[in-house]
């Protein structure tokens, strides 16, 4: 049984094994993080959508949808 340490960033325990790449973090968003809210901001924009995030999409398509929802609300002013 592997051993497992916890991610510093978040808690979640990590097998301290070859394939837990970003160790002693649970994951590259937490080893990111851990380096400093400017750079979270970075990874952010830089966006890698599909590796482990499952936040980021969907903060991206409320942005979207406010974005959307506010042109249809400016609308009507113009007529
Ligand atoms: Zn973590």
């Amino acid at each position: 049984m592997p051993t497992s340490v916890p991610c510093p960033n978040c808690g979640k325990a990590v097998p301290w094994a070859p394939e837990s790449r970003w160790r002693p973090f649970c994951s590259e968003r937490c080893r990111l993080i851990d380096l400093g809210d400017w750079f979270d901001e970075a990874h952010r924009i830089a966006g890698e959508p599909g590796l482990d995030s499952d936040v980021d999409p969907a903060v991206d398509a409320n942005l979207d949808a406010d974005t959307a929802a506010n042109e249809e609300e400016r609308s009507p002013f113009f007529h």
